[in-house]
């Protein structure tokens, strides 16, 4: 039995592809393999443009291990309207300030789905969550240090649905990505660790290569 999954979308479309930038793309189509089959990822407060963009490359990329992914442009609140008649009490926002740490039990019956913002993260973080929390969800945080978006549902779902403890996940902190002898840069984030590596979305190392080259910083 999986669980729903919601990112409200905070972030602006791409000037030029008027759809979601090409770093948001990535986050969130590794959201669904991290979620994994049996799951459901919603991503709402859409444009129409990115919604119907992002709705056609995840068909593209097919459904085998992979949550189910739902585009919408109403915002999370009309979602929870139509699904849960409203009941905030069953959603779990992850919350870097939240009082309260995510654990196991929180997945055995007390929250059925879990709300994230759907934010580059900045450094220092600028606290964009908090328009989130102003709608009163329970909350839980994942640790004083800040995830990106998709490294935060795949602690989530280890926690919740895997029955993992927080504390024994093994993560890296602002690791340092490597390019070649000369070229690395530095994230400001902490993630989980795969086979000795940071897990990023498959694509990102190319895209931060690229980003660094135009001179993109945080
Ligand atoms: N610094 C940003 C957060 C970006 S991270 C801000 O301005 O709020 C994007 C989302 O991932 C957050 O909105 C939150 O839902 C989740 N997240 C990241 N790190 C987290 C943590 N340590 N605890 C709980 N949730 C976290």
């Amino acid at each position: 039995m999986g669980f729903a999954y919601i990112i409200e979308h905070m972030e602006e479309d791409d000037e030029s592809s008027k759809v979601v930038p090409p770093w948001v793309e990535l986050e969130y189509a590794h959201m669904r393999s991290l979620a994994g089959s049996g799951s459901q990822v919603h991503f709402t407060h859409l444009s129409q443009n990115s919604s119907n963009s992002l709705t056609e490359k995840f068909t593209k990329s097919g459904s085998d291990g992979q949550a189910e992914a739902v585009c919408h442009e109403v915002g999370v609140l009309d979602l929870i309207k139509e699904r849960l008649g409203g009941d905030l009490e069953k959603v779990c926002l992850l919350d870097p300030k939240a009082e309260k740490e995510l654990s196991p039990e929180d997945g055995d019956g007390r929250f059925e789905w879990f709300l994230f913002g759907g934010i580059l993260g900045d450094d220092p973080p600028r606290d964009r969550t908090a328009e989130l929390r102003l709608m009163g969800f329970p909350s839980r945080h994942l640790g004083p240090t800040q995830m990106t978006t998709d490294t935060a549902l795949g602690v989530t779902k280890r926690v919740v649905q895997d029955k993992v403890a927080l504390s024994k996940i093994p993560y890296i902190d602002h690791p340092t990505i490597r390019f070649n002898a000369k070229e690395s840069v530095e994230m400001p984030f902490k993630y989980i660790v795969q086979n000795g590596e940071p897990l990023l979305p498959p694509g990102m190392r190319e895209l931060l290569f690229e980003d660094m080259n135009k001179g993109f910083e945080f």
